[in-house]
């Protein structure tokens, strides 16, 4: 009950929170819950960066966002609290299955995501893996089905969503699309398509890149669906 007030109350405030009057500075500012704010502080996460100010407010609104901004500006916290914060707002748990699903373009990155997540996440009950090739598939698999935020490089996640068990992404809440523009580089655009085209359309997606591009904007059209742009400014 008194939970239901809490989330209805983190409801309205995301709703009524105007970027530019609100204009945060800190996290706490934010229209976020306290044990992500309390996963942040605990990682001395305190201020936000350009990228995180411009896009989280627009992000837990729901909407898809096109998210440019250049290497080392903060883009993991940019997608991993939105992440967080619906399934929290979803009441998601263990037993709800894959809710994310966070595309990186190489192994290296994606372990780097990972280790954000597992420390500002610390307070929530989610479950969280890493598929990037390097072990048997059939070892991924078992613990798949219980994963609640995935993050993966992109074709390890397309082997994964060919096997007809394991990864069942009916209920995915969120896709994340991470340096995108290097994935692109990296000639992952066919193995991007074919994900897409997998998961449900109903999902709210947010794409980050440092770069901008034409395949890039071909890349936003195919899936994203009504999209704000933020941040894209100060790149080329
Ligand atoms: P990008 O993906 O844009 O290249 P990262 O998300 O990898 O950037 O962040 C770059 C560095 O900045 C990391 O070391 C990260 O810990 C740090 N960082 C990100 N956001 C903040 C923040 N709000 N306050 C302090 N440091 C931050
Ligand atoms: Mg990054």
């Amino acid at each position: 009950k008194r939970e239901d007030d809490y989330l209805k109350g983190l409801e309205t405030k995301i709703q009524e929170y105007d970027p530019k009057t609100a204009n945060s500075k800190f996290f706490k500012d934010l229209p976020i819950s306290s044990q992500t704010l309390k996963g942040l502080s605990e990682a001395a996460f305190i201020k936000l960066t350009d990228i995180q100010r411009e896009s989280i407010p627009v992000s837990l609104k729901g909407y898809d966002v096109l998210g440019a901004a250049k290497t080392g500006s903060g883009k993991t916290l940019a997608f991993l609290i939105p992440i967080l914060e619906k399934l929290y707002r979803e009441r998601w748990t263990e037993y709800d299955g894959l809710g994310a699903l966070v595309i990186s373009p190489t192994r290296e990155l994606a372990m780097q995501i990972y280790e954000v997540l597992t420390k500002i996440g610390t307070h929530t009950s989610l479950s969280a893996g890493l598929v990037i090739g390097g072990k048997d598939v059939k070892f991924e698999l078992e613990r798949i089905s219980r994963i609640n935020i995935l993050i993966g490089t992109p074709g390890r996640i397309l082997q994964h969503l060919d096997q007809a068990v394991g990864l069942n992404t009916a209920n995915l809440q969120m896709l994340v699309l991470d340096e995108a523009d290097r994935c692109l580089d990296m000639g992952f655009k066919k193995t991007l398509d074919a994900i897409i085209g997998n998961l449900p359309p109903t999902r709210q997606t947010l794409l980050f890149s440092a770069t901008q591009s034409n395949s890039l904007s071909d890349l936003a059209r195919l899936s994203l669906t009504n999209y704000k742009s933020v941040g894209t400014k100060d790149i080329t």
